[in-house]
């Protein structure tokens, strides 16, 4: 290398860079030692806050335009170069743009020496931004950056953790006040990370409003929990030295590097965005510590989500309506039945509605499900009919379905279809809040009672409990949920509450369904109270619309005493 290039003339260099910088997205430069003299593309000028794109006094004005943090290494590095020690040089950093942005370049050169004296370097600086591995909005190295650095990374030196931190809501941030202030934002919340940052520890922007922190310093996830602490403090302190221009809060997810499998940039990926995820979902403003177990529940919830589609789409295989008895108290009569979901898992086997139904609703599949069990249950009504005449079904119905579909005129059609009387029909809600203020609920709720369909207010006694609205909706039935049921069975105090509440239901000419009843002696305590309608495992558990029927068609009435 050095007898080919020491006797080339630095002019004659600047004049080839000159020629090929219009012609290039890079910029080439080159740095003669011998007179402190540096010659960058001409363009380079125009991007970034160089005095100008030739100088002399190499080193000081690197410092106009180099990012403050990033200088002491640069010199150092200059300094080897210049002595000789080192002949090549390859560095990430940032320099300032003409609007005095840290803009992350790769700078690359190859010293050219004589008898050992280093003469000029020659080399080329790269945007890497421009190439996606570094983000220019909050000056911070990105993903492509850090998949590099994981994939060289060897697994016994990474022993530490991973914080993911995500700013919450930041959507609204960008639509409110612009994108340019987002920008702001995103940049100021990167400045209040890297100021917690203990040194070694290594900041990186993902897309979007996302960060990653990687501690390789041995960290525990306590540390981790602190250190979240401590940034969500120092963005405390931005939002009041912004003038509380923009209040926001961030949520962080943890993982420990021994708590995984494989410390690819994949997983590191995968599992930091369930953790942020879980902290954004249990309420945002906190940190969550991945938990292998919450992750594999995690896990069956998707593979339990895309079963569930699939039987939908291939005629709702695996499902099947369940009917559980309804006893008449006065009459000791069977009632009705309470129809009731049940879903076959090919992997997990027969699943808990507590667990299936929430996923149908989180995804609105329970549009479709509960279509289908409404048809079910209206076609075993009918069935039971012929057996038992006046047979009521009681059929669930989730909100989901009252917001997103058009549930009144599927209820009535169907009533319809099967030619059942709307007065057999009730049709079950759960209390909420909903329900009294939400106008979809409201009309709901007259337009069934005008057409003569029974309504039901379930699970009373669990959430939303406001006795008020016992008048102003009057259901037909209240069903004291099981929870209650146990309480008052526990508890004289509880005992006395569901007492009154049975009397002012009655004086309100409401009937009252008890549910939950599982022995004769809760039975008995609760009949006391003379409830209109029982429902219980003593009594009847679930069975298919078969079972029901060999079990209770033949019995026109039932002795439950
Ligand atoms: P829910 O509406 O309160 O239904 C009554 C639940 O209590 C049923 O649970 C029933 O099996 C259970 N149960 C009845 N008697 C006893 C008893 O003596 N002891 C105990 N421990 N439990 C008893 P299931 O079938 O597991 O359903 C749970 C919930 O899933 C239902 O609570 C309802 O909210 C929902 N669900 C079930 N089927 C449907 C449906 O078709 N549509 C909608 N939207 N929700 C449904
Ligand atoms: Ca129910
Ligand atoms: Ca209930």
């Amino acid at each position: 290398m050095e007898q080919n290039f020491k006797n080339i003339f630095i002019e004659e260099l600047c004049k080839i860079i000159n020629l090929l910088s219009p012609s290039m997205d890079d910029y080439l430069y080159v740095y003669d030692f011998q007179n402190d003299f540096y010659y960058i593309s001409p363009l380079a000028a125009k991007r970034f806050s160089i005095p100008s794109h030739t100088f002399h006094d190499v080193v000081n004005n690197h410092k106009k335009f180099v990012y403050p943090d990033d200088f002491p290494k640069l010199q150092a590095e200059l300094n080897e170069l210049i002595t000789g020690e080192s002949c090549s040089h390859n560095m990430l950093y940032r320099w300032l743009s003409v609007d005095g942005d840290p803009v992350w370049i790769n700078c690359r050169g190859y010293v050219v020496k004589d008898k050992g004296t280093a003469l000029y370097m020659a080399g080329c600086i790269n945007e890497i931004g421009v190439r996606q591995k570094a983000d220019n909005i909050s000056g911070l190295l990105g993903d492509s950056s850090l998949q590099t650095y994981l994939n060289q990374l060897s697994p016994e030196s990474a022993k530490g953790y991973f914080l993911r931190l995500g700013l919450d809501d930041f959507k609204g941030i960008n639509a409110r006040l612009g994108k340019v202030y987002g920008d702001m934002v995103l940049r100021k919340t990167a400045e209040c990370i890297s100021e917690c940052l203990l040194p070694g520890q290594k900041l990186y922007r993902l897309d979007g409003d996302e960060y990653l922190i990687l501690d390789f310093l041995n960290g525990k996830a306590e540390d981790a929990k602190n250190l979240y602490q401590n940034i969500c403090h120092a963005v405390e302190r931005f939002i009041i030295s912004n003038n509380y221009d923009v209040i926001y809060t961030i949520s962080g997810g943890i993982v420990e590097s021994k708590n995984m499998d494989e410390l690819s940039y994949a997983n590191i990926i995968k599992l930091t965005e369930f953790s942020l995820d879980e902290a954004k979902r249990r309420g945002k403003n906190q940190s969550y510590i991945f938990r292998k177990e919450e992750y594999n529940d995690f896990l069956k919830k998707l593979t339990l989500t895309s079963q569930l589609r699939v039987s939908i789409n291939h005629e709702f295989r695996g499902f099947e309506a369940y009917f559980q008895p309804l006893f008449d108290t006065k009459t000791h009569q069977l009632y009705g039945a309470e129809a009731l979901m049940r879903y076959h898992s090919e992997d997990f086997g027969m699943v808990s509605p507590a667990e299936f139904i929430p996923i149908l609703e989180e995804t609105a599949l329970i549009i479709p499900a509960g279509r289908w069990m409404l048809h079910q249950a209206l076609r075993a009504c009918k069935d039971i009919q012929q057996y038992i005449p006046n047979f009521k079904i009681s059929i669930n119905v989730s909100p989901v379905q009252i917001m997103k579909s058009r549930i009144v005129q599927e209820i009535l059609s169907a009533i319809d279809q099967y030619d059942i009387s709307p007065n057999c029909v009730m049709i079950e809600l759960t209390e909420s809040e909903l329900l009294e203020t939400d106008s979809r609920f409201t009309k709901l709720w007259s337009n069934l009672k005008s057409q003569g369909v029974s309504l039901a207010l379930d699970d009373f006694g669990t959430g939303y409990s406001n006795f008020s609205y016992l008048s102003k909706l009057q259901p037909d039935v209240v069903k004291i949920d099981r929870t209650f049921t146990m309480r008052a069975l526990n508890n004289s105090y509880e005992y006395n509450l569901l007492s009154l509440l049975s009397d002012m239901a009655h004086a309100l000419k409401l009937k009252i369904c008890v549910e939950g009843i599982e022995t004769k002696e809760e039975l008995e305590t609760i009949c006391q109270l003379i409830p209109d309608y029982i429902q219980g495992y003593y009594l009847g558990r679930p069975h298919s619309a078969k079972e029901f029927m060999e079990k209770y068609s033949i019995y026109d009435f039932c002795n439950i005493r």
